[in-house]
């Protein structure tokens, strides 16, 4: 089985998604690229994340094409594979409907920087204009709306788009996202919560940035 290792994490991710409350059932979708081959290992379309092994998840070259996998890959494959093509440091995509990040997109409207952990998102969320979900329209929206150094997007009135150099930090990313998204709600539920300053978010952004980062020169 080709890319063995890459498709084992899709399927791991997939129920970690589930156990994290950002998806149910099959909603969303999640991949990693391997660059050397040219490779994506992808969540199959349609297929519960609880049933999931290495072996449903299909492997696409480039250009959409499965080079090996008995299943179709998730509807949404182009603005995965769109992704890739745009940021070359980017190793994995992580797309759910989760509750309180999706009621902001429904809105077309920004998370507000409530709480420094959106900082794993970069200085900010944009929100991406509405496209039919599974087009290459949708791709093209996500791409322009997936600024240098933002690691996660809004789409509007469907959902949220994170990415990262794997899975983990790509995950990492949807799971901030979505807990800043409810902390977000239910402050201005109860009040009226001030933005983090722009200077701020800066600031976190940079820390975060080396999070996850071996230090210079390894060490233990
Ligand atoms: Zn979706």
């Amino acid at each position: 089985m080709i890319l063995e290792r890459e498709r084992e994490a899709v399927a791991r991710y997939g129920r970690r998604l589930l156990e994290a409350g950002l998806t149910t059932g099959a909603g969303g979708n999640l991949s990693v690229a391997c660059r050397q081959e040219d490779r994506v290992a992808i969540s199959p379309s349609g297929m519960p994340y609880g049933e999931i092994g290495p072996e449903d998840v299909p492997v696409l070259d480039g250009k959409g094409r499965i080079v090996e996998g008995r299943r179709r890959p998730s509807t949404e494959w182009h603005f995965h594979l769109a992704l890739y093509r745009a940021r070359p440091e980017v190793g994995a995509v992580v797309h759910t409907h989760s509750t309180y990040a999706t009621t902001f997109a429904c809105l077309e409207r920004e998370i507000p920087p409530v709480h420094y952990l959106i900082g794993f998102a970069g200085r900010r969320v944009p929100v991406a204009p509405y496209a039919t979900f599974g087009t290459e329209d949708l791709a093209r929206c996500v791409v322009a709306a997936m600024e240098p150094e933002v690691n996660a997007v809004l789409l509007a009135h469907h959902g949220v788009v994170a990415v990262g150099a794997d899975l983990a930090a790509a995950f990492t990313v949807a799971e901030s996202v979505e807990f800043v998204a409810r902390i977000g709600f239910q402050a201005e539920a109860i009040g009226s919560p001030r933005p983090l300053p722009a200077d701020e978010m800066e600031r976190v952004r940079r820390k975060f940035r080396d999070y996850g980062r071996p230090p210079p020169g390894g060490g233990i």
